[in-house]
């Protein structure tokens, strides 16, 4: 529904996969919008699951379907900056899933409440308007006024109107993908993340998505005690079960500023 099907197939692209057009009759805001009209179905992952698995019901012929959803809120690295994390899912009808992911700083996700015109422009201006889309709302975040405000003369008379009838008005980032370019981007990133995944291999039985995930430890290069750096990795195979753990950089030592009795 949001432009992203050109992005994500241009990234998948060495998947051969034949896209087809979601079907006909997929409504996916009913799994949630971010102007919170519809809440989304679970968490995140939850959702992106339901979005494939409607698009697999509603298409008997498909073997796989991709579906995107992102979340953005206070990136876990540094919580005071807002972040963006987007993850392409690819389900088949056994169930089976390989999920890509993009995590960056680079979102304008923000709203802010004003009730002077030129506040507003200010604010629009730092989201990137017009090229960026934003949505206003009724004080506090509380209804939707409108999503389709194309250039400065649109914006200054909704802004005026809503200023005239509410006393404020709520402007936050249009986060929808056709209407937020720095989120199309994260979302093609997150879909070869996918492709990636899909070419690392098991050794044994060739299942893709032969990727480590990380856990922490890594010895300080002064003290020598576990620090929360990056250290062991887990190779697992969820096809066959083949299992490899290793260590990550064997040589490298974590910076003592990571290390809890260096640096309390
Ligand atoms: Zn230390
Ligand atoms: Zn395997």
């Amino acid at each position: 529904m949001h432009g992203k099907a050109p992005v994500i197939v241009a990234a998948l692209e060495a998947l051969e996969l034949a896209f087809r057009q979601t079907p006909a009759g997929l409504d996916t805001d009913r799994f949630g919008t971010f102007t919170r009209d519809v809440a989304r179905a679970g968490d995140q992952m939850e959702a992106a699951r339901a979005k494939a698995q409607a698009a697999l019901d509603l298409w008997p012929w498909a073997q796989v379907a991709i579906a995107s959803e992102g979340a953005f809120g206070p990136h876990p690295a540094l919580p005071i900056v807002p972040g963006g994390h987007e993850i392409v899912l690819m389900r088949d009808r056994d169930g089976r899933e390989l999920i890509g992911a993009d995590r960056t700083f680079d979102t304008n996700y923000a709203h802010q409440q004003v009730s002077a015109p030129d506040d507003a422009r200010h604010f629009a201006d730092l989201c990137g308007f017009p090229a960026h889309g934003l949505v206003l709302m009724t004080p506090g975040g509380a209804q939707p006024i409108t999503k389709d405000i194309a250039d400065w003369a649109a914006f200054d008379r909704a802004v005026a109107a809503a200023i005239a009838e509410h006393g404020a008005v709520w402007i936050e980032t249009d986060m929808r993908a056709h209407r937020n370019p720095r989120r199309m981007a994260s979302i093609g990133r997150a879909a070869a993340n996918l492709a990636e995944r899909w070419a690392a291999r098991c050794p044994v039985c060739a299942h893709p998505g032969w990727v480590p995930q990380l856990g922490p430890g890594r010895p300080c290069g002064w003290c020598g005690a576990p620090t929360q750096s990056a250290w062991r990795q887990l190779y697992q195979c969820l096809g066959c079960g083949h299992a490899v753990e290793g260590v990550l950089e064997p040589d490298r030592r974590a910076d003592p500023a990571s290390c809890d009795q260096c640096n309390p």
